[in-house]
């Protein structure tokens, strides 16, 4: 989550620290699996921007964090295979309730292995090309897994520096990124057909039981099943 309190032009600061304890310093307990290619899918429009100027910046931001990530690949959707949605919505979003964030992100691949993004279209009057870059390039370190970072010159801080300017990545948020893609483990879906619970097995008829055969005497038998032992006696008690 993060909050903007414009002050000036060249100070506009992206993510409040009392919101952002929603979004809290740790990182998230599993990483992206190698080789993942985030597809993004955008909906909406910021003002004073227009989608290819939205798309370019996020393609600006992605190239930074991808020098860390190599085997991650980030691209548009095409149909429906989108896995991250990057959204445009207004203050009543539930993610935005009562704080002036301008962002926010899912920390990390959700159970689908999916994520999002979400800009706050009123945080700014008019969003420039380097505001969007900026902020997405920290909203996409939550997505890569990062919680934030106590440096307020980091890119992950909770309150970004100098938002309205296209920034790079700090040394801090490089091997940050480095590090948790080093020590995590993969997330899987947990809804793919291999994490799904196997079916329960049709019950198997007890071939160990032998055939009731009055002709036997006392050497009748016993029917194991404790269910047709009471049917038994049941029907016994309405003979007599
Ligand atoms: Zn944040």
């Amino acid at each position: 989550m993060c909050q903007l309190l414009e002050k000036s032009e060249d100070n506009v600061k992206g993510c409040g620290s009392t919101i952002c304890k929603r979004q809290a310093s740790s990182d998230a307990n599993q990483k992206w699996p190698d080789g993942t290619v985030f597809q993004y899918r955008l909906v909406g429009v910021l003002p004073g921007s227009d989608t290819a100027t939205m798309e370019s910046a996020f393609a600006l931001a992605w190239e930074k964090w991808a020098q860390m990530c190599p085997t991650y690949k980030f691209q548009k959707a095409t149909g429906n295979n989108a896995n991250i949605t990057i959204s445009v919505v207004s203050s009543n979003d539930k993610d935005f309730a009562g704080g002036q964030a301008a962002g926010f992100a899912q920390k990390g691949p959700d159970a689908y292995l999916k994520g999002y993004v979400k800009f706050r279209n009123s945080a700014l009057p008019s969003w420039s090309k380097a505001s969007i870059h900026t902020l997405f390039l920290h909203e996409f370190g939550h997505v890569l897994g990062l919680g934030h970072s106590a440096n307020k010159a980091a890119i992950m801080a909770p309150i970004i520096d100098k938002m309205t300017t296209i920034r790079p990545l700090t040394s801090e948020d490089q091997s940050r990124i480095k590090n948790f893609i080093a020590s995590k483990t993969a997330a899987k879906n947990f809804y793919s057909n291999s994490n799904r619970p196997q079916t329960p097995q049709t019950p198997q008829r007890n071939s160990q039981r032998k055939p009731y055969n009055d002709n036997q005497g006392q050497n009748t038998p016993r029917d194991l099943n404790p269910i047709r032992q009471d049917e038994s006696q049941i029907r016994h008690w309405r003979r007599v």
